[in-house]
């Protein structure tokens, strides 16, 4: 008798292990990220999702080109489900290079405006911008007059000489910047526009945007190329240190008067061989959302590409509005293998 109500108690209780193990497995979905974003501020952007929807994500972080290189090698047998990149040229080379799939979703199309997205032919796009961000140039306030450096053009003017600091010219900030410029002022004037820049470093090109800031404000640069992000990071910034850097320096909003500021996109698609679609496009689907686009705002000090959100940002507030490129993104993703040559000759390293 006893050993028949043991039974009983251990039957009952490995049906309720069972049906916890079966709810444990439904909870269990995954989406496999693959990530170029370098934000330590994102986790809090990943775990709402995860606590929004039980989706489990298991992030691989690498930079574009690393990311690009990846899925290249591994094909169909691909864990990817969704790819996040931070350059609108590497996102249309991923297309182009047939690493993505078309998504079809009426809440990203009614959310995400078609300049932010790959063209839809008719089964959706092949990625989707989530945040924007400007290639601004931070100046000394004290050495450097305004007027000096209201245009890129001017970053290769001898009246610069020995003031610019930028990071590599073949980062894909500055490729995409170069590649828009190629298509404003043409191949030949764009070349002498590099070799220009190149006569007017304070220093070889070294470090991201954020060292390039500093070194304006320690006076090894007089001038320097940022993304507006890591510009409003500094200003945000309640160190010391920062506030002294952003005492020193000025921003200028390049091109107002002429073609505009080069803004480029992050964003993000579906893998080609994704194996959990649904939980990709959902996921996709919430970086649209008003908590994740303000989260872009306030978190990394990117603009949402959701239009008429209002955000609250001091430091993108004090940046303002401002004219910005109408460059087709195709446009600067076939002007960079051209540039990358252009660089190769006029010795930008
Ligand atoms: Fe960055």
């Amino acid at each position: 008798m006893r050993l028949v109500r043991h039974s009983v108690v251990r039957v009952a209780a490995f049906a309720a292990l069972t049906l916890l193990g079966s709810a444990a497995h439904a909870q269990q979905q995954v989406l496999n990220l693959y990530s170029a974003r370098h934000y330590q501020t994102d986790d809090a952007l990943y775990d709402n999702f995860t606590k929004a929807t039980g989706i489990k994500i298991n992030r691989v972080d690498a930079d574009d080109a690393g990311i690009l290189a990846r899925l290249k090698s591994e094909g169909s047998a691909s864990p990817a489900d969704v790819i996040l990149l931070v350059d609108a040229a590497r996102l249309w080379r991923a297309e182009v290079d047939g690493l993505f799939q078309p998504v079809k979703s009426t809440l990203l199309e009614t959310r995400i405006p078609t300049t932010l997205r790959s063209k839809d032919s008719g089964d959706g796009s092949q990625w989707f911008g989530f945040s924007t961000r400007a290639r601004v140039i931070v100046f000394n306030r004290q050495n450097v007059p305004r007027a000096d450096v209201d245009s890129y053009e001017e970053l290769a003017d001898p009246k610069n000489r020995g003031r610019v600091c930028t990071r590599s010219g073949s980062h894909p900030y500055n490729l995409s910047l170069f590649g828009a410029m190629m298509e404003h002022l043409g191949a030949a004037k764009t070349e002498t526009w590099l070799q220009g820049l190149v006569s007017n470093m304070a220093r070889p090109p070294k470090g991201g945007d954020t060292d390039q800031i500093k070194a304006v404000a320690s006076g090894e640069c007089a001038v320097a190329l940022t993304n507006s992000y890591y510009l409003a990071r500094l200003m945000r910034s309640d160190k010391a240190d920062d506030k002294a850097i952003i005492d020193k320096i000025d921003v200028a909003l390049p091109n107002q008067a002429s073609t505009g500021t080069h803004v480029n996109i992050a964003g993000g698609a579906v893998a080609r061989h994704a194996k959990n679609r649904a939980a990709a496009v959902k996921f996709l689907e919430y970086l649209a959302s008003d908590a994740a686009q303000g989260y872009f705002a306030d978190g990394n000090n990117e603009w949402p590409a959701v239009a008429g959100l209002k955000i609250t940002n001091p430091a993108l507030d004090k940046i303002g509005k401002f004219k910005t490129e109408s460059v087709p993104i195709s446009v600067i993703g076939m002007n960079q293998i051209k540039v990358q040559q252009m660089l190769d000759r006029v010795g930008y390293k």
